[in-house]
């Protein structure tokens, strides 16, 4: 019997054109009609029946001949809203680009969704796939949740992996516990009173209010939280007024929390609206605090992760190594809040690129491919094997 490696290798111009197709027909959110007609006709030509169960979200099962669990395998389709700059073959024909490389996630899991149907002889249970929209946006795994997917049949366990650029292919890195950090995005509008920038007097300045905020935000990272924890709060957009003698009517500040630590995110979170509200008031002006994204860590279950560890070792074929955790988000966290999970990181650094995820620039190695999709197959299978 070959291994599920072996027969990846087998598939590579399967994957390679799945890949690129995807890259070249890029869409973004939940808005993704070609990617979804193309994944679902894929399924179909497998012998499976995809379902689309919210907008832009799929899920298929496939069934083994031998009772047992279910074991949901993941992955995210939706592309970013920008132009890539390289000189692929293959470039977005779209507005869109898959620099956040979904697009090699989507074709690693129909490889998986191939290798493990060609094993249903002697499949346990039953592998869910799930295809999720808006990753970028975190809503779709929840979105996907609520239409039911870690339901009929429930979910046992689950496993997503997403393409990194550390290390190159073939390399998978593990980790458990916090994996990423929570994502707290906010837009804060300060509404002030405009007025003749000669005669400040007669209005309420929105900018020396934000300035207060920034200011007070700095504070919470240097002064409120433990020097030990990894935490950043970002204001990566800061905009009031249009000329230099006008005092404006509103000035508005967005950005970004992130930390591995549930509780001081909690503690952050309830400070920041604090903070907005005493230096509005401070200053007799008002302020609207808009939450733009709530998403907590991603937790890799210590027990499913060191399994899996061992069957990705057991099946051979690239480095297995302990990854550290990252600051970026992933949706997968919902997923994860619910169901005991891991999440892996797939080395796809190409060689001579130091371009990082969401560049325009960045590439990622085609060469992971294949050992993505068989460690899908692999973990799913073997885990099912394992457990009754
Ligand atoms: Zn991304
Ligand atoms: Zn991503």
């Amino acid at each position: 019997m070959k291994s599920f490696y072996e027969r990846a290798r087998e598939l590579n111009d399967t994957l390679l054109k799945d890949r690129r197709w995807l890259h070249q027909h890029a869409e973004v959110g939940d808005q993704l009609p070609e990617t979804v007609k193309y994944v679902m006709t894929r399924l179909r030509e497998m012998g499976l029946e995809p379902r689309e169960i919210c907008p832009g979200g799929i899920v298929a099962h496939i069934y083994g001949k031998k009772p047992g669990k279910t074991y949901l395998l993941r992955a995210d389709m939706d592309a970013l809203p920008m132009q890539e700059q390289n000189n692929l073959p293959f470039r977005s024909q779209t507005a869109n680009a898959h620099n956040c490389g979904h697009d090699m996630h989507t074709a690693m899991l129909l490889g998986a969704a191939q290798l493990l149907v060609e094993r249903t002889e002697e499949l346990e249970g039953c592998v869910k796939l799930m295809f999720q929209p808006s990753e970028e946006q975190f809503k779709g795994s929840l979105a996907m949740i609520q239409a039911g997917v870690l339901e009929d049949p429930h979910v046992d366990a689950c496993s997503g992996m997403h393409v990194m650029l550390d290390e190159e292919a073939p390399a998978v890195g593990w980790c458990s516990g916090s994996i990423s950090s929570s994502c707290d995005s906010f837009r804060i509008t300060v509404k002030g009173v405009g007025c003749h920038g000669a005669m400040p007097h007669l209005g309420v300045d929105p900018i020396n209010v934000g300035m207060h905020i920034y200011q007070a935000f700095q504070s919470l990272i240097a002064r409120e939280s433990p020097p030990k924890e990894t935490v950043v709060l970002t204001v990566g957009q800061f905009s009031a007024g249009t000329t230099g003698n006008v005092l404006p009517q509103s000035a508005v500040l967005q950005g970004t929390l992130r930390t591995y630590h549930k509780e001081l995110r909690e503690k952050l979170v309830r400070r920041m609206r604090t903070v907005a509200q005493a230096a509005a008031a401070m200053f007799d002006a008002e302020v609207e605090y808009e939450v733009l994204s709530a998403v907590p860590s991603c937790i890799g279950d210590p027990e499913l992760t060191a399994e899996l560890a061992e069957y990705m070792t057991e099946m051979g074929g690239g480095r297995v190594y302990q990854a550290k955790p990252f600051t970026p988000s992933d949706d997968m966290a919902f997923l994860t809040e619910r169901v005991p999970s891991a999440y892996l990181q797939l080395g796809a650094k190409v060689p001579g690129n130091p371009y990082p995820h969401h560049n325009a620039c960045v590439l990622f190695d085609e060469k992971a491919m294949p050992y993505g999709a068989a460690l899908h197959a692999q973990c799913a299978f073997e885990w099912l094997k394992n457990h009754h």
